[in-house]
């Protein structure tokens, strides 16, 4: 264990200023997001690195989760961790007992990470989240089915005269597909509990999700039936409905979450994005 140096978290990434807040309502495709370079989550887990690494101690793992912490938000940044004291630091690590529950407790408010479950009883009827799930279940059943070949389809294929790649265009589907789910059950819970601003930013993050899966899929639809004479129906049939489906998704959560649209995510929506490209 390394003892804390530092009480004041750092403000910079490898990029430049960290944007805070930019995780917040972000896709969390960090391996291809332009503003990595500025996100302070980020950086966190890559000093965190592979704690699933076998080759790894627990002291390996603790020493990592110190320096990351150290590094990327200053140790005592909330004020509550303490290393001298080895009993918070063993709670803290497995999770259990007072200074763990604070730090995620506090961690839940913030909405970190987005995945907290809902308490016994609250949850909502939510007609959206269901739908949305149903379709990531499709979806998987599909990629299970067709993936493959999809994918060796997609390598083979020329660049979409949309100018996106089919391989790209299979990897959004992945991503997006099942990512619209969790998102708007966040906005639900979000709503559920009256918080608007996370209600709009979770909504607006599922938006994002339902459009470009849609935008994926129209590059398929061009594609696979061409690749597949034997299914050139089916495909074409099937790529109809999940587009079909996710053009219904996208209208409701724009009836639903009328704010969502024009949510402003921090570092995406506020210009910051722009200034990056412009100067890389
Ligand atoms: S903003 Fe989101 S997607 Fe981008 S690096 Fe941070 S966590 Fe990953």
């Amino acid at each position: 264990m390394e003892p804390p140096e530092t009480d004041a978290a750092p403000t910079h990434g490898p990029g430049g200023p960290y944007i805070e807040g930019v995780s917040d309502y972000c896709d969390r495709w960090c391996e291809r997001c332009p503003l990595a370079g500025r996100c302070r989550l980020r950086a966190f887990e890559l000093e965190l690195g592979d704690l699933a690494d076998p080759a790894d101690t627990d002291a390996d793992r603790r020493a990592r989760f110190w320096r990351a912490l150290k590094t990327v938000y200053g140790v005592d940044a909330r004020g509550e961790l303490h290393e001298s004291d080895a009993a918070t630091v063993d709670e803290l690590w497995e999770g259990e007992g007072p200074a763990a529950t604070s730090i995620y407790e506090a961690a839940e408010a913030d909405d970190w990470d987005g995945a907290a479950e809902w308490d016994e009883g609250e949850e909502p009827a939510d007609p959206l989240s269901f739908a949305a799930r149903d379709l990531a279940v499709d979806l998987l059943k599909w990629l299970r089915e067709h993936g493959e070949a999809a994918q060796i389809a997609c390598d083979a294929a020329a660049v979409h005269p949309s100018g996106v790649a089919p391989s790209d265009a299979l990897d959004v589907i992945r991503w997006y597909g099942v990512q619209l789910g969790p998102k708007l059950h966040r906005a639900a819970r979000a709503d559920a509990r009256g918080r608007a601003r996370d209600r709009a930013g979770s909504a607006k993050v599922a938006l994002i999700a339902a459009e470009r899966a849609f935008g994926g899929w129209t590059v398929l639809r061009d594609v696979l039936p061409a690749a597949f004479p034997a299914r050139r129906e089916a495909f074409a049939a099937e790529i109809a409905d999940f587009q079909r489906r996710l053009a219904s998704l996208r209208a409701a959560i724009d009836r639903t979450f009328p704010a969502a649209r024009t949510f402003i995510r921090p570092g995406f929506d506020d210009g910051t994005l722009e200034e990056e490209i412009a100067d890389s």
